[in-house]
């Protein structure tokens, strides 16, 4: 793992919890966690429940497992950034990932696109790192695509494909789907490769029909 990629997070917080079987890792339960400072965690339900539905999603599309053994989404007061993918350890800032009452639609895409992006790192950035920081684009690229890919699997109503067109560009819109998916499959088949020969314990294993 690169270095960049670790963190701790230290401070006085509560946590909601839910659990995910996902595709590749069939015999046991991985834990989701989304913590908070106290009393906020409750409003992050909203992207805990979409956390444990787009990690099974992204298994399938990526043929390829999540590398870590649980998710912790982190809520973090006076996050400077929007989120960054610490592999699973994501630190959000906490507009950008808890909602209450008062969200607006409009807000809560924006939750869920920036959830569905991060995850989207636990492969693109955190399974495959990109040697230098000249290749960046190719994280923040794929990332990019797949955010708006989960989201439009997910919650299909807000046809946040269309937003895309207007928000991202044109060098994003030229990543087509089979663009990012021969790529991926290439990228990750290398990396299961390694895995392989490294760390026999997280190679992933066949799929299982559906989850
Ligand atoms: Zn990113």
């Amino acid at each position: 793992m690169s270095t960049y990629l670790v963190a701790w997070v230290i401070g006085e917080l509560e946590s909601i919890q839910k659990t995910v079987r996902l595709p590749y890792s069939p015999d046991r339960e991985t834990v989701v966690s989304l913590y908070a400072a106290p009393g906020q965690a409750s409003k992050g339900q909203f992207s805990l429940d979409l956390a444990v539905r787009v990690l099974p999603l992204y298994e399938k599309f990526f043929e390829c497992g999540y590398i870590g053994d649980k998710m912790d989404l982190v809520a973090i007061p006076d996050f400077a950034a929007g989120a960054m993918e610490n592999v699973a350890c994501v630190t959000f800032r906490e507009s950008a990932i808890l909602i209450d009452e008062s969200t607006t639609t409009m807000e809560k895409k924006y939750v869920a696109l920036v959830v569905a992006h991060e995850l989207a790192h636990m492969w693109f950035g955190d399974a495959v790192t990109m040697v230098w920081w000249n290749a960046l684009f190719l994280n923040e690229a794929f990332a990019t695509y797949m955010e708006y890919y989960a989201v439009d699997k997910l919650i299909p109503e807000w046809n946040v494909f269309t937003e895309m067109l207007q928000r991202e560009g044109g060098a994003l819109c030229s990543l087509t789907r089979w663009t990012a998916l021969t790529l991926s499959r290439s990228m990750f088949a290398t990396h299961r490769r390694s895995m392989t020969s490294s760390t026999p314990s997280v190679t992933p294993k066949a799929p299982v029909s559906s989850v």
